[in-house]
């Protein structure tokens, strides 16, 4: 792969991503191309196995899904990163392993402006706001109060929101409704193709 220059910021957008929708793509393309940040990674989460979640497609399943959906952009990325980490992966340590393996590369945390105030409960909260910079959302609704406010979070008031989720749309495919438009045409076909989300 082509070394990036030094300092080069790769935005992590973490997720189940099941499925992928375009309302993650919006978000996702928006960093990648309206800031300073170079690419953005969509990072898989794998399964959980403290969570008993059914509803979650398998992971190379969901992997594949955000790779058909970033195919053709450059500037975003499928990442299978925590597949190989050690479960249930916490962020902190997706960090330090993604800072070992690329020593060059500045890696950056997007979030929505809701999940913001809940970084007290993450391991390591504070190293990781020392370390880090995050970039966040704006969720409509949704004041994160002091948060907003720490150094290292920039925060970014314009980018294009859908009111969809997986969760919406997995429902829509098991009741037979159509999810066109919700997410690409490859990923469309994927799910129809395999019978992911039917029951
Ligand atoms: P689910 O409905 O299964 O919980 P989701 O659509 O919220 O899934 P995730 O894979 O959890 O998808 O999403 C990854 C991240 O994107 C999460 O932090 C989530 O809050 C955010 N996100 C998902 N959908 C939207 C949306 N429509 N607008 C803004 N942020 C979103």
């Amino acid at each position: 792969m082509e070394q990036p220059p030094t300092g080069t910021k790769i935005g992590l957008f973490f997720g189940s991503f099941n499925p992928v929708h375009v309302g993650h793509l919006i978000i996702a393309n928006y960093m990648a191309t309206r800031t300073d940040l170079r690419e953005v990674w969509l990072v898989v989460s794998p399964h959980n196995p403290l969570k008993a979640k059914n509803t979650l497609a398998g992971d190379y399943d969901r992997l594949h899904l955000v790779q058909e959906a970033v195919a053709e952009n450059p500037r975003l990325r499928a990442s299978d990163i925590e597949f190989g980490l050690p479960r249930p992966s916490y962020t902190i340590d997706t960090l330090t392993y993604l800072k070992e393996r690329y020593p060059e590369r500045e890696f950056v945390l997007l979030m929505g402006g809701d999940t913001l105030p809940t970084l007290p409960k993450w391991k390591n909260y504070e190293v990781l706001l020392r370390d880090y910079e995050i970039y966040v959302y704006a969720r409509p609704g949704i004041d994160p109060g002091p948060w907003k406010d720490q150094p290292r979070v920039r925060w970014f008031d314009e980018v294009p929101l859908l009111d969809i989720s997986a969760t919406y749309i997995r429902a829509c495919i098991r009741q037979g409704e159509s999810v066109r438009y919700m997410v690409t045409e490859p990923v469309l076909a994927y799910i129809e193709q395999s019978g992911l989300y039917r029951k």
